[in-house]
Formats: structure tokens, C-alpha cells, sequence
């Protein structure tokens, strides 16, 4: 890949320039263009969506046995692995996290697609208990065209999560990746290419997701929609698919709340939260944004954090030592600057951060430091919006009554997390906690097999899981009659 070059994309098994305007990749920490590409157009939607409908409908991969399109998965696997490093420098241009990130994101992509293959070799039907003369049994069969629309911040793992479970269960998939990291999902459609996926049933289409993730979602032929990406695009899309009486699946926004109780490990608990909040430069879904500490341990705590954070090495992505990258663009922290300035005005206190580093490469890429602020309430604005950045709002609490309604009153409720010696105490918190994920004495940990998912304005559906296929299959009911006389209804007389 040259810079000069336009990169084609790919559309219903042709690669080929986007019918859009051509627009440029740029990596964040330096501003310089990574690649240029040419968006895909409304017309390249309709062929994408066409072709894969074609595909579905006669490439054969729908009637493929389970272990055969297993088969395939497992192939895709090994060569994301084969190509890993790649895959990760490329990721790392692409979105600017460091590389450490980027090969943890490729490694776990590979491991997508490993799950979901056997996943798919194992998936049962069952039959159910007959209560008449018949044999009555539950099947699943494949939807159609699946979109699998993502966001910038984790591109591969993203899309692993939607492409692995979606192809497992005999489907076609057109990707919409975000405008600004369409890198990556290219290259997959490559690698899918490579694997033996048949032709036009993986597109990738990038471009402006309120244009190209508008048009698609709103498709006959698309029959359902996986989406990981804002609460307000997900509401949006909820509307279209209500209209279209289409099942979605939403992975949406955050604003969890990470609790330090008063009997915590004081070096797991400040490891933890750093982690949860500073890595991927808190531009993570799941980010442990909202920090309640008890009210004795709030001192002692926080000089510690706020010590450990202020070591934290912020700079070039490519160096293995790097612990936070750049944000995605200039506009992403100016909105990150936007809330720490609200906060500011709320009342706030800044404890650690809240300017922009300066000189050398922080005069180029758009880096913003760990950042404290204090002295505000749960209700505040910067305590109930998202802002995806690594901004840390810390408060103390003086009960757990009061801290479950604090820690509970948002609108969002994806994960949360809990630090404490006295796992029965844990256990009694993490169960009063309304979160898609509750980590105790850990964050931001995953296993593929484990269903993940927010509730109320977090979003809808579960990934991952081995039943995370069946997300992406209409389920039927099957009865076969075992008479040996007519249905006795009709009253016919047999054997005559
Ligand atoms: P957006 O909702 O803006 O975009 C997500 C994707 O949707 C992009 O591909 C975007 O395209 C596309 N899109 C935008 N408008 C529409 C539309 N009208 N119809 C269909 N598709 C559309 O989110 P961001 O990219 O800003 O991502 C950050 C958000 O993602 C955060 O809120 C974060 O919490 C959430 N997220 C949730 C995760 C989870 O698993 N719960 C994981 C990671 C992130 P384009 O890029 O062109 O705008």
C-alpha cells in the first residue's frame, strides 16, 4: 500500500474505488494521512447488499454443514495470527492506540473467529419433549444479510465480534467500519477472501455512517443490524428497525462506576482504576469513568492515584513502553477539553491534568493527559454524560445505600466495578449494581465466551457467548406427525 495509491474497497466481491469522495486515513498521533480511499456511495450500498443477498442465496455457505463453514472460520483465524503484527501496525496508524493495544485487539479478533467455529461444529438442535403423536424439535437457520455496523475504537475486535457469530451462523455481512478507521475491516474482507469465503458474501463500506449506515440499516434485504457505536445513533437505529419489525443488537455508550471500598487492596484497587480509566486513553465503551471511594480511605486513595496517573507514559503509539496514544482526532478532544472545562464550571476541581501536553510529538498528534476532577456530585453533567476520554470524575461515599443509588443513577448501565476484601460484601454490592458487566477486584477484563451487553441506555442484545450465534438465526419449530391414524378431528374412517 502506497500513500499515493487510492485503495479500493470491497463491494459484493469485487474490489474496486468507493463510488463516494475520496477522503484520507490520518494517524492520530502526527495528523499525516495513513491511507486514501474513496467512501462508498448510496449505488455501492445497493451492490453490496444485493450481492450478498446473491450470495447468500446461491454461493452454497448457507446449506454448508456447521463443520464445514467452521472450516473456514478456523482458516480465518490462523491467518489473522499469521498476519498479526501487520494487522496491529496498521491498526495502530489507523487509530492511533499503542501498539501493546493494537496487538492485544488483533490477537483477540483471531480468537473471534476461533471461538465461533467451534462454536458452530458444536451448536445443538434440540428436540423437545412431543405431547402428542409426533416428534417436535427447535432448528435454527440463517437470517440473510447481516450489517454490522462499528465505531472507531476498537476496529477488528469490533468486527470480529459481529462477522465471526454472523458468517458461524450461514449469513452474508456487509460491514459499515466508522469513516475515520475503515482500515482494518478492509483488510479482514481480504483475509475472509483468502480463507475460501465465498465471494460477495463479506462487503465493507466506508464512509459517512449517517449517509451509509443510514441507507443500509434502512435496507429490505438487510435483516438485522449489529451495532456498536453512540446511544444516539443506536436510538436512531432502533427506530428504523421498529419500523422494519427487525431484531437489532446495541452496544452503546457508558458511564460506569468503578467503587473502592474501605477494606480494598489499596495496590490492586489503584492498578485497577487506573486501568479502567487511562488505558485506550479512556476511549473505551467500558472506561470505569465515575470513581466513589469510602469517604476514609478518600485521601490516602486518591494521592495514590493521582501519583500512579501522573506517571503514566503518554506519547508516541509505535513505542512498546507507551501506556496512553493520542485521541482519535482534533475534534474528539476538543470535546473531551469541552467537558473538563463544563466540569471546571460545575464547581469541579482539577487533581491531576486537564491541559494539553505540549512539545515534540504532542505539538502534532492530538494527545490529552490522564485527568482528575473532584469536588463534584453524581448528578453533575460530567458524572451522567459519556465523555470517552481519559477523564476520571472522583467522589467519596459515606454508605452503601447511598453509593448503590449513586453508583445506579445513570442512564447508562454497561459495567461497573467493585474493590474489596470481603468477597461477600462484593458479592452483595455486585449483585445491587445495574450493570451488563460487574468486575470485582478486576476491570476491563473479557472472555469471548462470556456474554457482553449494557442495559437501559447502554443498549440491547448480548455478543459473544457461545449462543452468540443464535443472535444471528431465526429460530423455528419443527413437528413431525407420527400418527398412524388421520388427525382423529376430520373423523374420517382408515383403511378403507
Ligand atoms: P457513532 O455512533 O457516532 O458511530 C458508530 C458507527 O455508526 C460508525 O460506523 C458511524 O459511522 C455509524 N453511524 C453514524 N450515524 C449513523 C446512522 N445514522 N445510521 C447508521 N450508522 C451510523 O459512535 P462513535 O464512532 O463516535 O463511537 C463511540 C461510541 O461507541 C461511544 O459512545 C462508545 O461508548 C460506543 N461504544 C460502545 C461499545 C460497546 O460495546 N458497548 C464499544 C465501543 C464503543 P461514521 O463513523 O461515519 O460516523
Amino acid at each position: 500500500m502506497t500513500l499515493e495509491q487510492t485503495l479500493p474497497i470491497c463491494i459484493a466481491g469485487t474490489w474496486r474505488l468507493g463510488g463516494g469522495e475520496r477522503y484520507a486515513t490520518c494517524y492520530p498521533a502526527t495528523g499525516e494521512p495513513v491511507a486514501w480511499l474513496n467512501a462508498a456511495s448510496l449505488d455501492d450500498v445497493e451492490a453490496a447488499v444485493q450481492g450478498a443477498h446473491q450470495a447468500f442465496l446461491h454461493s452454497g455457505w448457507a446449506q454448508r454443514k456447521p463443520h464445514e463453514r467452521a472450516t473456514v472460520l478456523y482458516r480465518i483465524a490462523g491467518l489473522i495470527r499469521e498476519r498479526a503484527e501487520e494487522l496491529a501496525q496498521l491498526q495502530r496508524q489507523d487509530n492511533g492506540k499503542p501498539i501493546g493495544e493494537t496487538r492485544a485487539l488483533v490477537a483477540s479478533a483471531a480468537g473471534t473467529f476461533q471461538f465461533f467455529a467451534a462454536a458452530c461444529e458444536t451448536l445443538e438442535e434440540t428436540i423437545t419433549p412431543s405431547r402428542g403423536d409426533f416428534v417436535s424439535m427447535s432448528v435454527y437457520e440463517p437470517m440473510g444479510v447481516v450489517a454490522a455496523i462499528t465505531p472507531w475504537n476498537s476496529p477488528i475486535a469490533s468486527e470480529a465480534q459481529k462477522v465471526a457469530p454472523a458468517l458461524a451462523g450461514g449469513n452474508a455481512v456487509v460491514i459499515k467500519p466508522a469513516e475515520i478507521t475503515p482500515l482494518l475491516a478492509l483488510q479482514l474482507a481480504r483475509i475472509c477472501e483468502e480463507a475460501g469465503l465465498p465471494k460477495g458474501l463479506l462487503s465493507v463500506l466506508p464512509g459517512k455512517g449517517s449517509v451509509l449506515g443510514d441507507a443500509l440499516t434502512r435496507h429490505p434485504l438487510v435483516k438485522r443490524v449489529s451495532f456498536t457505536g453512540g446511544t444516539r445513533t443506536g436510538k436512531h437505529i432502533a427506530h428504523i428497525a421498529a419500523d422494519k419489525m427487525m431484531p437489532v443488537s446495541l452496544e452503546l455508550g457508558g458511564k460506569s462506576p468503578t467503587i473502592v471500598l474501605d477494606d480494598a487492596d489499596l495496590d490492586h484497587a489503584v492498578a485497577g482504576v487506573l486501568y479502567g480509566i487511562f488505558s485506550s486513553s479512556g476511549e473505551a465503551c467500558i472506561a470505569g469513568s465515575r470513581l466513589f471511594v469510602a469517604r476514609p480511605l478518600y485521601e490516602p486513595f486518591m494521592a495514590r492515584l493521582t501519583a500512579a496517573a501522573a506517571q503514566l507514559r503518554v506519547g508516541d503509539p509505535a513505542d512498546e513502553r507507551t501506556q496512553m496514544g493520542p485521541l482519535i482526532s482534533a475534534a474528539h478532544r476538543e470535546s473531551v477539553e469541552r467537558y473538563v472545562a463544563l466540569g471546571l464550571a460545575e464547581g469541579g476541581r482539577l487533581r491531576l491534568g486537564g491541559e494539553r501536553p505540549a512539545g515534540g510529538v504532542f505539538d502534532q498528534g492530538y494527545f490529552y493527559p490522564p485527568t482528575i476532577l473532584e469536588g463534584l456530585g453524581n448528578h453533575q453533567q460530567v458524572c451522567q454524560e459519556e465523555i470517552f476520554g481519559p477523564v476520571l470524575v472522583a467522589m467519596p461515599f459515606d454508605n452503601e445505600e447511598a453509593l448503590i443509588t449513586q453508583a445506579n443513577d445513570s442512564l447508562y448501565a454497561l459495567a461497573a466495578g467493585i474493590w474489596s476484601r470481603d468477597y461477600k460484601r462484593a458479592w452483595a454490592l455486585g449483585r445491587k449494581l445495574q450493570a451488563g458487566t460487574v468486575w470485582i477486584n478486576t476491570y476491563k477484563q473479557f472472555s469471548i465466551s462470556t456474554p457482553f451487553g449494557g442495559w437501559r441506555d447502554s443498549g440491547l442484545g448480548r455478543e459473544k457467548g457461545r449462543l452468540g450465534i443464535l443472535q444471528y438465526m431465526e429460530q423455528k419449530s419443527l413437528y413431525w406427525g407420527m400418527n398412524d391414524q388421520p388427525l382423529a378431528w376430520a373423523g374420517l374412517e382408515t383403511g378403507q
